[in-house]
């Protein structure tokens, strides 16, 4: 699992202050572009108790979960945790056992996809090879039946909206990949969906491109006030873009909330786990005190912040300190450095403690180097140490 590094941010930085293009209402006040993010705005999506199985498998398994209009809702977990089937529920793909769905406030049960106010992005994109790219983005807009001016009009709006002017006339394979997925944003907005469904919008980009499509899709989602669902596996990229995670396990939403919550305060060890690289100290309750709650471990007795009875601290290498002499700190543990990785931004030590426990910790880059097979102190603030009680 690669670094989470830079903590993640209240909203993403999106600089999209710019006037942006709201497809098909060329009339409406600029304002309505530029709108944030509402936490308390009413849901536009709105699941109750849904369930879906297939033969020998349940996919989504009981949830229920409210979107609210204008969210950049990101749907994280492992593979198979049933992400793609929820969204599919959404769609109208699938139709579920048991549950309901709610889309602007009007039930789905029996409501085709192509009646509902929503539109899916799929991961492989589905661009027609044949088509230009034009065609490609008006392709709906003709199945609609509008007319030819009126699509030529959206198209070329659809083509600045996403920055492709003037490449309307070429074929998706003249495209870069970047290019594609730019396509096929613009090919899913043209109808105007309420709801934009993304199934791994980003998958198929490679690392550097993938970052700036990150902002880029953050910034025309506000820009448009449209709410997003978008499906991941990535915890990077659920955490820089969305205004709120539900973390999925086998069906089943683990926690939801904002991305500072789900990194910072994640209430199961899955989260923690799923969520970047933690350390984890497992151990018994060993009573609370002013606030915190204290663990005895292999490690000693460790002190977190959360519920007593606990039965984990869950650390980051962030978080912890690497001293040659004991430090006069809470949390204290005594190990000898295994190892050290360069990573650019920061250097992760693997420490060995005297339990046998493996821990990782980050310093900067360019601290000074520990001597090899040094006997290290690590400690970390109990503010920084989550108690999980699952
Ligand atoms: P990934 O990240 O790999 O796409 P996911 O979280 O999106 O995974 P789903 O595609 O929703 O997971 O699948 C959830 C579970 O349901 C898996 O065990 C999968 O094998 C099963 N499943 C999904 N679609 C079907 C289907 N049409 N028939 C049978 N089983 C299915």
């Amino acid at each position: 699992m690669s670094a989470t590094k830079p903590r993640p941010r209240p909203s993403p930085a999106t600089g999209d202050e710019g006037a942006g293009i709201e497809p098909g209402k060329e009339g409406a006040a600029p304002q309505s572009f530029v709108r944030a993010p509402p936490a308390a705005a009413a849901s536009i999506v709105r699941i109750e108790g849904v369930r879906k199985r297939f033969a020998g498998t349940t996919a989504v398994d009981g949830v229920s979960l409210d979107i609210g209009r204008g969210e950049f809702f990101a749907l994280l977990g492992p593979s198979g945790c049933g992400k793609t089937t929820l969204l599919r529920l959404l769609a109208g793909f699938e139709q579920p056992d048991e549950g309901e769905i709610f889309i602007d406030g009007e039930p789905m049960a029996g409501v085709p996809p192509y009646r509902r106010p929503v539109n899916m992005m799929f991961q492989s994109y589905a661009l027609f090879p044949h088509m230009s790219v034009a065609a490609n983005i008006g392709y709906g807009l003709k199945q609609q039946g509008l007319p030819r001016a009126e699509i030529a009009a959206r198209v070329a709006r659809l083509l600045d909206l996403v920055e492709l002017g003037g490449l309307g006339e070429r074929r998706p394979s003249a495209l870069s990949g970047g290019q594609r997925q730019r396509v096929a944003l613009a090919r899913a907005l043209a109808r105007e969906p309420k709801l934009l469904l993304l199934d791994e919008p980003l998958a198929a980009l490679d690392r550097k491109l993938r970052e700036r499509t990150q902002l880029e899709l953050v910034a025309l989602q506000r820009r448009l006030g449209l709410t997003f669902v978008v499906v991941t596996h990535d915890q990077e990229e659920a955490l820089g873009m969305a205004t709120r995670i539900a973390v999925m396990e086998k069906g089943r939403l683990r926690q939801v909330g904002t991305p500072e919550d789900i990194y910072e305060r994640p209430r199961s060890r899955f989260v923690a786990d799923f969520i970047g690289e933690v350390n984890l100290f497992e151990g018994t309750p060993a009573g609370a005190e002013g606030g915190l709650v204290w663990l005895d471990t292999a490690d000693g007795r460790l002190a977190g912040t959360g519920p007593s009875g606990a039965i984990a601290l869950s650390v980051r290498p962030e978080d912890i300190e690497i001293a040659t002499h004991r430090p006069n700190a809470t949390n204290v543990v005594v190990g000898r450095v295994e190892g050290a990785r360069y990573r650019g931004d920061d250097m992760v030590v693997h420490v060995r403690l005297e339990s046998g426990k493996a821990v990782r910790a980050t310093r900067l880059p360019h601290a000074p180097p520990l001597p090899a097979d040094a006997d290290v102190f690590l400690s970390w603030s109990p503010q920084d140490a989550v108690a999980l009680a699952e």
